[in-house]
């Protein structure tokens, strides 16, 4: 008979060194290649997709690479909420563990810090630098379900899911509650619907928080806000990505990718607004658009699994369940999802915090739970902190020219 809620728990095996990885994005990458490097860890690891195909650009936070305190909380939007958040003792024990990543996976990441990539290459990167290590990681494709998942564990073993916002097993870590199809285990925000613009420019071109305002003062609506200090420039190229704000109802009337002449056959303002502010960059660096706009639309979502781990399975009087006995963590957009294009940076934090807990084996399993949860608790404080700022900025630049609309969103007291 299953016993009530909370009246026992049950003890995992004791960790046999044995991880099962599923999903081989960036950030299940990135932990197959920390634990791969970790004595007394095998790992296998399961991808659906057999190429890597996506080209959109990305770049890493410089806190990832970080050999100091004052390093690593160095950033402009959120250096306070880091020690606000983080205790010392924490903040060093996270640089102590980037100091035995190996030269070969520390050398990438720094290169990828520097400037923008396209996601692809961060994932050909890491897959090669596994594939070309001397200890080999098993490597299976297939799509892995749920009951999969559950079938392939053995006593000792642990299982991590890094397959992205749509994870497999998030929903499956809340032991009845809401389901797994009502999303029981998921808090999910919705902070706007936005177009991800994308464009190649032939000229050097550098954005910064002026001319950001500068190149919109004749946009009054879907104003384009590019990422300002992190346009690339790769010697002959720009590389510049921004968002549009936009409706529900601009969303619902769009396909989910598209290029510059479909928008301008259906969405005339959008692409005027697009067509000022390009114009204004071009008659200040005299440069060409090189071949068109490339569009995604996407709803800008915050969102984290509530339990980042199956430790909730321990206490839930089924004992004979899976993820009762077997450890189960989520890490990457699994476990924390956030917009403006900071989610791969705290994916590869928790990596390696997650890699640093599954190398301590004199830890018990139950405390490793209790952590990583801890830790993941935190991240979220943080990155939610950091996206509210940033939307209540990016809503305040919306109304820069109206002051009366501006006064309605300063909410001081
Ligand atoms: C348009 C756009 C632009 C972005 N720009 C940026 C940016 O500039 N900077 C940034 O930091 N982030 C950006 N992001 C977010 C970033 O791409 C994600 O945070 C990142 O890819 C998450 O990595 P992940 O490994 O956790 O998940 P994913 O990249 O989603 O990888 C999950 C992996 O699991 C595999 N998988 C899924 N289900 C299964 C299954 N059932 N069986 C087997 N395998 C499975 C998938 O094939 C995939 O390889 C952007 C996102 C979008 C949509």
């Amino acid at each position: 008979m299953p016993q009530p809620a909370g009246s026992t728990s049950v003890e995992p095996a004791p960790f046999s060194g044995r991880v099962h990885v599923l999903g081989a994005g960036p950030v299940g990458l990135l932990l197959t290649a920390l634990l791969q490097s970790t004595d007394g860890v095998s790992v296998r690891l399961y991808e659906k997709r057999r190429e890597y195909s996506r080209t959109r650009m990305v770049q890493l936070a410089s806190f990832l690479v970080a050999d100091s305190i004052d390093a690593y909380c160095h950033d402009h939007i959120d250096d306070e909420s880091v020690v606000a958040i983080f205790d010392p003792q924490e903040l060093s024990e996270l640089l102590a563990f980037r100091r035995s990543i190996p030269p070969d996976l520390m050398d990438l990441l720094r290169d990828w810090t520097l400037g923008f990539c396209p996601l692809k290459a961060i994932e050909r990167s890491l897959s090669d630098l596994i594939d070309a290590r001397a200890t080999s990681v098993e490597r299976t494709t297939a799509v892995v379900t749920a009951q999969d998942a559950m079938a392939m564990l053995e006593p000792g073993d642990a299982l991590i899911d890094c397959t992205g916002s749509k994870s497999v097993l998030r929903d499956h870590l809340a032991p009845g509650a809401g389901g797994v199809d009502d999303g029981g285990n998921t808090l999910k925000i919705r902070l706007e619907y936005a177009l991800v613009v994308t464009f190649l420019y032939g000229q050097r071109y550098d954005c910064n928080e002026y001319c950001k305002y500068l190149k919109n003062a004749d946009n009054p609506h879907y104003k384009f806000i590019p990422m300002v200090n992190r346009t690339h420039y790769d010697g002959s190229v720009s590389h510049v990505t921004g968002i549009v704000n936009i409706s529900a109802e601009d969303y619902e009337a769009m396909p989910s990718q598209f290029d510059g002449a479909w928008l301008r056959g259906n969405f005339p303002r959008v692409t005027e607004s697009m067509d000022r502010f390009i114009n204004k960059v071009k008659e200040e660096t005299h440069g060409e658009l090189l071949g068109d706009l490339e569009i995604v639309r996407i709803p800008l979502d915050l969102y984290r699994a509530r339990h980042a781990t199956s430790r909730e399975w321990r206490t839930s009087g089924q004992s004979d369940h899976p993820f009762a006995r077997s450890p189960v963590f989520l890490a990457g957009d699994s476990a924390i999802g956030s917009p403006y294009f900071q989610s791969i940076s705290l994916g590869f934090e928790c990596a390696m915090y997650l890699a640093g807990l599954l190398a301590r084996r004199d830890v018990p399993m139950r405390d490793l739970l209790d952590r990583y949860e801890l830790y993941m608790y935190k991240q979220w404080l943080r990155v939610y902190m950091r996206s509210k700022m940033i939307k209540h900025n990016k809503d305040l630049f919306e109304s820069i020219d109206e002051p009366l609309a501006l006064l309605e969103k300063l909410h001081i007291y």
